[in-house]
């Protein structure tokens, strides 16, 4: 599970990566598009002004690549399925379980068995497993790790699906807090510090919120807002569209 995670994550920094790079290389060729045309009108010289259009054209593959390479990495949404929640839990703990410590006790409520939710199954099962293993991490000493799934409203009359992963660990402080989702943060020795900023990018793009509450010496939970999903009457709900831990 942790190789797993570990490569989700440097995927993600590599994403990163080639945003920004991409960014810039865009940025940089900007005057390669402009600066031929402008070279060629105040000359007549025929080898300039093949140079110049030699200059443009670069130019122009070099900003198309850029372009296309950014669209590759924010682009590319991914498909989303009904997921049953039950279902979802299940597999995650079937993944935690394998190398649950022996003091740390996993608890799974769903409130509905048929509560379902849309969205992207892998990601999602990404999310919730970068959250339990963080919840993990934090016990130590051990303690209760509860994943809980429930529908919700809130005052605006919006159906959510809540999904709420707690432990009762170290807890943060209000400096870890505030700096919890920027990409690199990290307090562990070995960590990557963007978990939990990739479980946001997933949750927001899932037109989702995330929120933590946390204080130290008192535990954490995370709670995941998730558009509630209406089952069509006529349409049954896929069990698995990804076998879990199939790698995908
Ligand atoms: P990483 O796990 O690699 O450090 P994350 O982005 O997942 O990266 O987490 C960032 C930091 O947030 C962690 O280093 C830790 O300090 C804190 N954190 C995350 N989840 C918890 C939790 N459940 N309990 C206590 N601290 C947490």
């Amino acid at each position: 599970v942790e190789a797993e995670l570990m490569r989700a994550q440097r995927l993600e920094s590599l994403s990163l990566l080639a945003a920004g790079l991409s960014h810039d290389l865009r940025n940089i060729l900007q005057p390669l598009l402009i600066m031929p045309d402008l070279l060629k009108a105040r000359t007549d010289d025929p080898q300039l002004r093949h140079l110049a259009d030699v200059i443009a054209e670069c130019g122009r593959r070099g900003h198309e690549m850029a372009e296309s390479m950014l669209s590759f990495v924010r682009g590319s949404r991914t498909p989303s399925e009904p997921i049953r929640m039950a279902m979802l839990f299940e597999a995650v703990a079937l993944l935690l379980r394998s190398n649950l410590p022996p003091e740390v006790e996993l608890e799974l409520e769903v409130a509905d068995p048929d509560l379902t939710v849309h969205a992207n199954y892998t990601e999602l099962q990404q999310v919730l497993l970068n959250l339990a293993l963080n919840a993990i991490q934090a016990m130590p000493d051990g303690g209760k790790l509860t994943l809980l799934a429930q529908a919700d409203s809130d005052a605006q009359g919006l159906s959510w699906l809540r999904i709420a992963v707690s432990d009762q660990g170290t807890g943060m402080s209000q400096e870890v807090l505030s700096n919890l989702f920027n990409p690199f943060f990290t307090t562990k020795p070995n960590g990557t510090g963007l978990g939990l900023m990739s479980c946001k990018r997933i949750i927001e793009g899932a037109q989702g919120r995330i929120q933590v509450q946390s204080a130290p010496g008192e535990g954490t939970r995370f709670d995941l807002l998730l558009p509630a999903y209406e089952v069509p009457a006529d349409a049954p709900v896929a069990e698995a569209p990804v076998a879990p831990g199939s790698g995908q």
